[in-house]
């Protein structure tokens, strides 16, 4: 099948490049990144309010191990910093408009309850008492699985806090043959937690580009490419509503190929299905810009769309498409206008004055391609419009 649809080539090429080192091209990165972040917002919050009353829940219990100094300055770091820090992610995720940057706003909480934690414990432990590293396990299991951040992220934050706890402890806590052990687990808790995440994230990966491709799939016609009826009447709705926003022309081209059913006849169904896709081909040259879009509307015929084309230019655009059309110089010996495959096409363009007038447009289109079909085929016939250049002046 030729993959016009655009959508369904994006997700599949991707699909078949891979993404092993857990990113996408360019724009579809961006894209995933928006549905990344919508989505784990209300799983953030949730994470923030369990973080908050874990963190609380310790300090009574961190408080019978410590006094003093280190106590104070356990308090301080704690209470004081930490928990209001958290009380303002808290507050962010409630503003939709900076989902993009909560990640990163969670990868410094996330470094600085780290190595703050790291500090208290190097602290704490070099002045004689003790203090429970097993603290920096359960941060990077945060880090990689609650901190809303992508496994990038979250290996960048967790290398930093495991760095400077290798720092610190080697620095200024005097080696112990438990020191070993220490290491120990926590490389085994980077591993296990590195290699989940990484795991989910690629999985992750995987379901948004094949729910991506089904999604374009349901919209394509399976012999041609195009879009099919459904995803027709779903761009036409949104070109009337946009077209009318901006007060810019739309133009509407229906094409009808001539004598198809003797073409069939004479040369067999699967010939047949054959010159639809290279019609298909043919028409889809001629949509160049974003919103411009072609669809098979049913059997032979065809709907293109063109968005903000000025008169003038939408009849050469409708020239062209015949043109185009004309090139391919499929043999047809059972067409009684030419010698080759043809087409005829009803044509409307202009302003959308109502944003409800998607039906309309189609009918006056499709009345057009009637007068072309009666008055010999092989032509197309343009509506023309008002000098206001609005559809409604024709449309009833
Ligand atoms: P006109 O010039 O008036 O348009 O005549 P026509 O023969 O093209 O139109 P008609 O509506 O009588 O016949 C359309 C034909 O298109 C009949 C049908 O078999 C054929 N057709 C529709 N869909 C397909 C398809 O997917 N593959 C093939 N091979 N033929 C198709
Ligand atoms: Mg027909
Ligand atoms: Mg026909």
């Amino acid at each position: 099948m030729p993959e016009f649809n655009q959508d369904l080539q994006k997700y599949n090429r991707q699909l078949k490049k891979g993404f092993n080192g857990l990113r996408f091209n360019a724009g579809l990165e961006a894209e995933f990144r928006t549905f990344f972040y919508a989505r784990n917002v209300v799983k953030q919050r949730g994470a923030i309010i369990v973080g908050i009353i874990l963190l609380l829940g310790l300090v009574p219990i961190d408080l019978r191990l410590i006094d003093g100094e280190a106590a104070h300055f356990y308090l301080l770091i704690r209470v004081w910093i930490t928990v209001p820090l958290l009380l303002v992610a808290l507050a962010f995720t409630f503003r939709t408009s900076q989902q993009h940057y909560f990640s990163l706003f969670s990868f410094f909480i996330i470094i600085f309850i780290g190595i703050t934690t790291n500090i208290q414990v190097v602290y704490t432990m070099g002045l004689g008492q003790f203090a429970a590293y097993e603290g920096l396990m359960l941060i990077i299991m945060v880090a990689f699985f609650l901190g809303g951040m992508l496994f990038r992220q979250s290996l960048a934050c967790i290398i930093i806090i495991s760095l400077s706890y290798l720092i610190m402890s080697e620095l200024y806590l005097s080696t112990s043959s438990y020191s070993f052990h220490r290491y120990y687990f926590l490389f085994a808790t980077c591993l296990i937690g590195g290699v989940s995440a990484y795991t989910l994230e690629y999985q992750l990966r995987i379901s948004y580009l094949q729910r991506g491709a089904l999604r374009s799939l349901a919209k394509t016609d399976p012999l041609t490419g195009l879009y099919n009826r459904g995803a027709i009447a779903d761009k036409l709705n949104h070109l009337v509503e946009y077209g009318h926003r901006e007060q810019k022309p739309i133009t509407l081209l229906m094409i009808d190929v001539d004598y198809f059913k003797n073409y069939n006849d004479c040369y067999g169904h699967i010939q047949g299905d054959t010159c639809l896709v290279s019609v298909a081909q043919a028409l889809i040259k001629n949509c160049k810009r974003p919103l411009d879009f072609a669809g098979r509307y049913g059997g032979e015929e065809f709907l293109i769309m063109w968005f903000d084309a000025q008169p003038n230019e939408a009849k050469t655009f409708a020239e062209k498409t015949k043109a185009t059309l004309d090139r391919l110089n499929i043999p047809h010996a059972n067409s009684e206008v030419a010698t080759h495959v043809t087409i005829s096409g009803g044509m409307i363009t202009g302003v959308p004055d109502r944003p409800d007038i998607q039906a309309a447009i189609l009918h006056q289109a499709d009345q057009c391609l009637y007068r072309a079909k009666e008055s010999g085929r092989n032509r197309i016939i343009i509506q023309e419009v008002g000098e206001d250049h609005s559809i409604s002046s024709v449309v009833k």
